[in-house]
């Protein structure tokens, strides 16, 4: 192993997703780095904030002394080819490896149980991780609802032991995103962000879907800087401070909960009036005293600048359009998620909405070899419990599909 060239520092905290998901990237990348964990010098998060220029939250990495920014940030470097040579890693080789059996795309339930199939099928599969390592379940707090745990798990917990069991069964792992695919002949090609090209005999589509955003211009310039969409991550930087949370699901109901820990009033908006959530989850928020409703309201502005980050929100009464400014300092956008399906397009039939069509009772999908589990395409359940059901029926599909091809 060659000595590390650069100093990498990371501000981080537990139950932090985006804090795992820097670390497997870095990991994969060789370079070890220092941590400085929030929670337990609590007292250096101004310091943070000072030396990334007004940033609130965690992760934030810093090499020789330079702010890269959280997982997001990095991840967008690698997507670019600009992280290696920040981390002064000397140039591999971009080659075609051998064909692989089974490649299986993400790494939510979905992903990690086609791979302990797989595994134990003996079709040493490739799971492939993708920029959102560990899914959706990751930026959850407490599971309640997924079987075998009746107290409760936490949601970055449950995807360390999915990932483990996959692990335990000879699963290869790559941390990495596929940017493009070529599913016009046999073997298909997967082609990585960093360059390197992957060739398979069969592919299980498990990239789960992304979180939706609002759209508003001020949310993309002030994103990590009071606007967020995860609670576990970012609620600590907001102690004792009023903070709004946008949606009518369940992740905004669970957020919302969640976020009372710290904040000293959370007002929750949503368009209509009345919750999509289950009722058990909107009772607790209806009921809490900490939280406030705004129903039929939308955000139509987040106020605030770089250096002070969020200071309010301009909210819009959609049955009056009175429009008025409510004084927050952090905004969590908690409204449902898209597929993540673009790669596929022109290549993989989908619905109007962008899921992919599967055929009825199975995993497969419009090409031959391809099978799809997970939320990708599923709009209707998009549970944990239901996409490792048929991240289960995908490795299954694809076993006996190669049987068939000698
Ligand atoms: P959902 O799609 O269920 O809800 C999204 C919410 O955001 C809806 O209330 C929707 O409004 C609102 N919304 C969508 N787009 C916008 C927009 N542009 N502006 C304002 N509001 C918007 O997503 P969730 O992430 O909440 O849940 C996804 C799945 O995960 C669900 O099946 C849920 O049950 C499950 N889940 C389960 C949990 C648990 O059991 N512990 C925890 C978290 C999630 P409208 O209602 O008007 O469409």
């Amino acid at each position: 192993m060659t000595e590390q060239r650069v100093n990498i520092e990371m501000y981080v905290r537990d139950h932090c997703p985006y804090c795992d998901n820097a670390k497997i990237l870095l990991s994969s990348k060789g370079v070890t780095w220092t941590e400085i964990h929030l929670g337990k010098e609590p007292h250096r998060k101004e310091e943070m904030i000072l030396r990334s220029g007004g940033r609130r939250t965690v992760p934030e990495i810093f090499v020789d002394g330079v702010c890269l920014g959280g997982f997001d940030d990095i991840a967008a470097l690698e997507h670019q080819g600009k992280l290696d040579p920040i981390l002064k890693l000397q140039h591999k080789e971009k080659t075609m490896t051998d064909i692989h059996n089974v490649v299986i795309l993400g790494s939510g339930p979905a992903g990690y149980t086609a791979a302990v199939y797989a595994a134990r099928a003996n079709m040493k599969p490739l799971l492939i991780a993708g920029n959102e390592p560990g899914g959706q379940l990751t930026t959850t707090t407490e599971v309640e609802n997924f079987p075998g745990f009746p107290e409760g798990v936490q949601g970055p917990e449950l995807m360390e032991l999915f990932r483990k069991q996959a692990e335990r069964f000879g699963t290869a792992f790559l941390q990495g995103s596929v940017d493009k695919v070529d599913l016009s002949k046999r073997p298909f090609t997967l082609h990585l962000e960093s360059g390197q090209a992957i060739s398979t005999r069969a592919l299980i589509v498990a990239t789960g879907a992304s979180a939706k955003w609002l759209g508003l211009e001020s949310e993309q310039r002030l994103r990590n800087r009071g606007v967020s969409a995860c609670a576990t991550c970012d609620g600590f930087f907001f102690r004792g401070k009023p903070i709004a949370v946008v949606g009518g699901g369940d992740t905004a109901m669970e957020e919302a909960v969640y976020l009372t820990h710290f904040a000293s009033q959370v007002t929750l908006i949503h368009r209509r009036d009345d919750f999509r959530a289950s009722k058990i989850m909107a009772d607790r928020v209806k009921t809490h005293p900490k939280i406030k409703i705004l129903w039929d309201s939308a955000v139509s502005e987040v106020l605030g600048d770089d250096k002070a980050g969020v200071t309010g929100i301009q909210v819009k009464n959609l049955k009056t359009n009175q429009v008025s400014n409510l004084a927050v300092d952090g905004l969590f956008v908690a409204i449902g998620h898209q597929p993540n399906t673009s790669i596929f397009n022109g290549q993989l039939q989908v619905d109007e909405t962008g899921y992919i069509v599967t055929k009825p009772h199975s995993t497969y999908t419009s090409v031959e070899g391809v099978f799809a589990a997970g939320d990708v395409a599923d709009k209707t359940y998009r549970q944990a419990i239901s996409a490792a059901g048929t991240g289960c029926m995908a490795a299954i599909d694809a076993e006996r599909w190669l049987a068939t091809q000698g």
